[in-house]
C-alpha cells in the first residue's frame, strides 16, 4: 500500500485549484480555453469560490498584464508552485492581454516550478496537446528533460523540484536560461503558506541579493486568529492540510513587511474585498452578479477578508510607480 505523505497532501492542493478554476470558467467568470485540459471530473463549486476564483484571478491577471506591458526590455515570470497553472499559455494565445493589447511581444521566458511529481504530469499534457505545444516558441526546438519532468523551450520552461531546496531550484533556473538582469515577475499563487516562513525568506533573500530588477506577487491567507479564521484552519486540518505560513504572516501588515525588511519598495497587501470594492471595475462586477446569486453575502465577505494579495518591487530601474492591480 502506498501511505500518501504530507508532500503528497500538499501537491493534491494543485488539483483543487484547477478543478476550481474550471468550475469558474465553465460558469462564465473566467475565459480560460486550457484549464479542462487539466481536468478529469470536473466539478461545480459553490458561488462562494467561483467569486474568490475569480476575483484571484482578475488580481493576478492585472498584475501580470501590467508588469508584462511596463516600457523597456522584454521581461521574464517565474511561477512557484505552479501547479497546473494555465497563463502562460493564455498570454501566448492573447486571451490574457493589455485592453486588447497582446502580452507575449513582452514576454522573454516564462518559468514554472513544482514538484516534479506534477510538472510530469504537466509536461505530459502540453506534449500530448497540440494547442498547448504548438503555443511555445519555436516549438519544434522544444526538449523534455530528466525524463519527462522538465519541459526545456525558447520562451517556456517547467522546472520539477522542491522549492525547500532553493539552492537547487535556482541553479536550475540559471541552467534553464535565467536572466538575473532582466525584469522578472515571481508568483506565489497558494504556494509561499505551505511552505514555512524560513524557506519563503531563503527564496525571497536569494531573488534580492541576486537579482536586478523584480517584482513579486503573493496570493495567500491571512488571518488565522478570528473565528473564521479558526474555522478555515480546522477545516484544513482535517484534511491534513496545514498552512505552514499563516502564523508568521498573519494580517496584510506582516505580508507587506516581509518584503520591506529586506529592503524592497511599494510592497502593499490588500485583502479580496479591497479588491472587489476597490480595483474590480463596474461593468466586471455586474457582469459577475449575473453568472449566479450569491446569498451568502455575510459569508462571502469573511472569506474574501482571510485571503489577500500582496506585491512589491525590487529594483534600481523600475521608474514609474506600479499601481498592481489598475
Ligand atoms: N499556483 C497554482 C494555482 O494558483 O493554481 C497552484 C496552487 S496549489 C494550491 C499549490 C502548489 O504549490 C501545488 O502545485 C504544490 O505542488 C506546489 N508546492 C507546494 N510546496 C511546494 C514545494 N516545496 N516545492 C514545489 N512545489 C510546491
Amino acid at each position: 500500500d502506498e501511505v500518501e505523505t504530507s508532500d503528497d497532501i500538499v501537491r493534491g492542493t494543485n488539483d483543487d485549484a484547477t478543478v476550481s478554476r474550471l468550475s469558474a470558467v465553465s460558469l462564465g467568470y473566467i475565459q480560460d480555453p486550457f484549464v479542462k485540459l487539466f481536468v478529469k471530473k470536473p466539478t461545480r463549486r459553490s458561488p462562494i469560490i467561483n467569486r474568490g476564483t475569480f476575483i484571484r484571478s482578475y488580481a493576478i491577471d492585472s498584475i501580470v498584464s501590467q508588469f508584462l506591458s511596463m516600457p523597456g526590455p522584454k521581461k521574464q515570470i517565474v511561477a512557484l508552485g505552479a501547479g497546473f497553472d494555465t497563463r502562460y499559455f493564455n498570454i501566448k494565445a492573447g486571451i490574457l492581454n493589455h485592453d486588447g493589447n497582446p502580452l507575449s511581444e513582452s514576454l522573454s521566458k516564462y518559468f514554472e516550478i513544482d514538484f516534479s511529481e506534477i510538472t510530469m504530469k504537466k509536461a505530459m499534457t502540453v506534449k500530448r496537446r497540440k494547442e498547448l505545444w504548438s503555443l511555445m516558441a519555436e516549438a519544434d526546438q522544444v526538449k523534455i528533460g530528466r525524463g519527462g519532468m522538465d519541459l526545456l523551450g525558447n520562451d517556456y520552461c517547467l522546472v520539477g523540484g522542491d522549492l525547500r531546496n532553493w539552492p537547487d531550484i535556482a541553479s536550475r533556473l540559471l541552467e534553464t536560461g535565467l536572466d538575473l538582469e532582466l525584469p522578472t515577475l515571481f508568483l506565489s499563487e497558494c504556494v509561499f503558506i505551505y511552505i514555512t516562513p524560513e524557506e519563503s525568506n531563503t527564496i525571497l533573500k536569494w531573488i534580492t541579493e541576486n537579482m536586478k530588477n523584480t517584482m513579486f506577487a503573493l496570493y495567500e491567507q491571512v488571518k488565522p486568529d478570528d473565528a473564521f479564521g479558526k474555522m478555515m484552519i480546522r477545516n484544513l486540518k482535517s484534511r491534513n492540510i496545514e498552512l505552514k505560513g499563516l502564523q508568521a504572516f498573519p494580517d496584510l501588515m506582516h505580508q507587506e513587511k516581509r518584503f520591506k525588511d529586506l529592503g524592497w519598495e511599494n510592497a502593499k497587501a490588500v485583502d479580496m474585498n479591497t479588491i472587489h470594492d476597490r480595483y474590480l471595475n463596474r461593468s466586471e462586477i455586474l457582469r459577475m452578479s449575473k453568472l449566479e446569486i450569491l446569498d451568502e453575502l455575510e459569508e462571502w465577505h469573511l472569506l474574501a477578508a482571510h485571503y489577500c494579495v500582496a506585491w512589491a518591487m525590487h529594483s534600481a530601474d523600475f521608474s514609474q510607480e506600479f499601481n498592481a492591480v489598475q
